[in-house]
């Protein structure tokens, strides 16, 4: 049976989002004003789960932009020359005019994709007409998910939703994004892969590391795994992935684990553009508000000389992320062969 993950004309723009991606890294690297390529926008800090390691935990004010300042973020990130959108909440989907953003995102010629915990897949559906990308968020199998999530019910709608969309959405490549944390063991991972490669859909693990001793990120670090614990599951995530489980990290972002390593030089600010639901731009490094984008320009705001001093001191922190892109962008932005092989073979596969 064809797999909905095999080669299609419409993956193409997968692929000019990754070339682009490896230029846009190019042209940043030589220019003293950063050239990001990734506009990741918050689109509410409201959620209908309650996660133990949610970063958002203490943020939950109801200060959103309204949606014709968001499509107007958007317009203008597609005018800069950013490749790729990232959608994301609090749970987005919880925002009645979600699909226009994604719309908007989609007609500014953005590679787009939306992170969800699930829960309104099939209730609010129209953002797939515009997205290419979906990450549903799901850390075990049954019961064991709802507990992690505190949403009795929450595992059984998102199998429902992807099913839904699978039929209704053909052309959406549909990520599940798996929290490994100490809230899971090897066990609970295994059947989560196992549901993916039944479902003919994509995993991508994302770790649960704040790094950061922030006050606000204390329920993080208290769900953190210690690092011989989280080598010790990566060489068991390896594994599957060697034997074809659809398991999308990068072997560069598994082996930095499994070999326990604790620094790289980072520039995924330079990277990527983090915008909070009220407009405000947050410092990866200790997530404080540093800039606004609201009712002012993107281009002036990117040009912005604390805005260029802020993310060009990316490079030297010390915190070492694990948990989003930052070590595979990084990699990438270094021209570390192991880097460009793991990515690449993740973009042919
Ligand atoms: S679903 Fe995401 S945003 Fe919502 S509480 Fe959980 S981690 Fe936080
Ligand atoms: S390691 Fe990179 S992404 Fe993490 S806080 Fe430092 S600069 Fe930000």
């Amino acid at each position: 049976m064809k797999s909905r993950n095999n080669m299609t004309f419409e993956r193409l723009k997968y692929y000019r989002h990754l070339i682009g991606g490896a230029f846009g890294c190019i042209q940043s690297r030589l220019s003293k004003t950063p050239k990001p390529l990734c506009f990741s926008l918050m689109v509410t800090a409201k959620c209908n789960c309650n996660c133990d390691f949610c970063f958002w935990k203490h943020k939950k004010e109801n200060d959103e932009m309204p949606l014709e300042e968001i499509q107007r973020l958007l317009r203008e990130a597609g005018e800069l020359g950013y490749l790729d959108c990232i959608l994301w909440g609090g749970e987005p989907l919880l925002r009645q005019d979600f699909a226009e953003m994604c719309k908007a995102s989609h007609e500014a010629g953005m590679y787009t994709k939306i992170a969800t915990n699930g829960w309104f897949l099939e209730e609010n559906p129209d953002f797939a007409k515009y997205t290419d990308l979906s990450f549903v968020s799901l850390d075990a199998i049954g019961k064991a998910h709802d507990d992690i999530r505190h949403m009795p019910g929450i595992c059984d709608r998102v199998m429902s939703g992807i099913e839904y969309h699978k039929i209704h959405s053909p052309k959406m490549r549909i990520y599940i994004c798996c929290t490994v944390s100490a809230k899971t063991d090897f066990e609970q991972i295994k059947e989560v892969a196992e549901y993916c490669k039944k479902a003919d859909i994509l995993l991508y693990f994302t770790v649960n590391k704040s790094n950061q001793a922030l006050e606000e990120a204390q329920n993080v670090k208290e769900t953190e795994l210690e690092t011989s614990q989280l080598a010790e599951i990566f060489v068991k995530i390896k594994e599957l992935k060697k034997q074809g489980y659809p398991i999308r990290n990068s072997y560069y972002f598994m082996d930095y684990i499994i070999e326990k390593k604790n620094y790289y030089e980072c520039h995924w600010p330079r990277l990527a553009t983090v915008i909070y639901s009220n407009g405000e731009m947050l410092r990866c490094y200790d997530r404080k508000p540093f800039i606004s984008v609201k009712d002012r320009p993107l281009k002036e705001v990117i040009k912005d000389p604390l805005f260029v001093s802020t993310v060009n001191e990316c490079k030297d922190c010390k915190l070492s992320c694990v948990g989003n892109y930052a070590l595979d962008a990084s990699g990438l932005w270094r021209l570390e062969w192991p880097a460009i092989k793991s990515l690449m073979e993740i973009a042919i596969t």
